[in-house]
């Protein structure tokens, strides 16, 4: 088979490799669409530490496929099932697996980190990831391209829930990229009173306000405390979601947000400097600063769940496709932040 192999920093060949074989409990899967993360990106600049020098990986965890071959053990999922997986499998023994919170088990295993993801033509799925409840059949009327792209929606709701978005509330997501535009669709969901979305970029903006943005802010030419300032009657906003990985936007959040503000530092800031956090904010105006990463096998079931039963439409988040052998043209796209989310397609076999 294709498989599009992450060799080291910088360095992705497309090369032909054996189709992996189920063993009695396993999933043989044929890949149908496998999207581009940011966390892909960031392992292409400087590798993963659970990915060791001289290993060869397929990445891609963002991904929908069809089973191809259902070891005899497996129950629950037959060939031609559609299905698409929540990457991070938990070792189903620790305290955070015990409470169902697998994206912070300290021993996870991951699609396209520690096992091969779906940047190939085929992908196996160990019977350990269908035992702990990773992998979900994709509900007719969802799309293989939008499945895909459920799993950084399934961050996002995880987010949420962590700062409590209600209907009372003015959201501020910072950050108009797939993520921020993610956000925008579930606050609004979520009856969200107020959603101001902020970002340099007026294209990625005008998606924002077309997933349902109530208010754009360019920051390149508008400055955003004033603007928050002036949407919130001089409030600020009840919760504030940062979505670009720089500090001095972290740094900010506590004067945009108002009193009881709910802050979520939702992107992480790699090895830049860490920012300086006005505590007195926190204390004086009881503001709740928090952080989520990835999203729980629980928040991934209930996105599609939420997705499949509506009317979203989250087709102007993918804006570009990709066949495998393209790999370092969409991963340059997804880099130079035009257009949304990259997607992998594999072509339909001939029956
Ligand atoms: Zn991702
Ligand atoms: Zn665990």
């Amino acid at each position: 088979m294709r498989a599009a192999l992450f060799r080291g920093p910088g360095v992705v060949e497309v090369s032909e490799i054996p189709i992996p074989t189920p063993g009695p409990g396993d999933l043989l899967v044929k890949v149908r669409a496998a999207s581009i993360c940011g966390t892909d990106l960031r392992i292409m600049k400087h590798g993963h530490f659970r990915i060791p020098a001289g290993t060869s990986r397929v990445l891609g965890h963002e991904l929908t496929g069809r089973v191809v071959e259902a070891g005899s053990a497996v129950s629950g999922f037959a060939v031609g099932d559609r299905i698409s997986v929540a990457p991070n499998v938990g070792c189903g023994r620790c305290r955070m697996c015990a409470k169902g919170l697998n994206q912070l088990c300290p021993d996870y295993e991951a699609f396209g980190i520690t096992m091969d993801g779906g940047f190939a033509e085929y992908l196996l799925i160990p019977a350990h990831a269908i035992e702990r409840g990773n992998v979900f059949h994709v509900p007719e009327g969802l799309s293989d391209e939008v499945a895909a792209v459920l799993e950084p929606m399934s961050c996002c709701l995880h987010g949420q829930r962590a700062v409590h978005v209600s209907p009372d509330d003015s959201v501020l997501i910072i950050g108009a990229g797939p993520i921020g535009c993610f956000h925008t669709v579930l606050a609004k969901r979520a009856g969200a009173r107020q959603v101001i979305v902020a970002n340099t970029r007026q294209p990625r903006l005008d998606i924002a306000g077309r997933m349902g943005a109530d208010e754009l802010i360019n920051v390149g030419t508008h400055d955003l405390q004033a603007e928050v300032e002036r949407l919130t009657g001089g409030e600020g906003v009840d919760v504030v979601i940062t979505c670009v990985s720089k500090p001095e936007v972290i740094a900010g959040s506590t004067a945009l947000a108002g009193r009881l503000g709910r802050i979520n530092v939702f992107s992480g800031l790699g090895d830049q400097a860490r920012p300086q956090i006005d505590v007195n904010s926190l204390h004086y105006r009881e503001q709740v600063l928090t952080g989520t990463t990835g999203s729980s096998v629980v928040d991934y079931g209930d996105v599609i769940d939420i997705v499949a039963g509506s009317d979203l439409d989250l087709s102007p988040i993918i804006t570009s496709r990709f066949p495998l052998e393209d790999i370092e043209a969409a991963m340059d796209e997804s880099r130079s932040g035009r257009g949304m989310k990259s997607v992998i397609v594999f072509e339909e076999e001939a029956a």
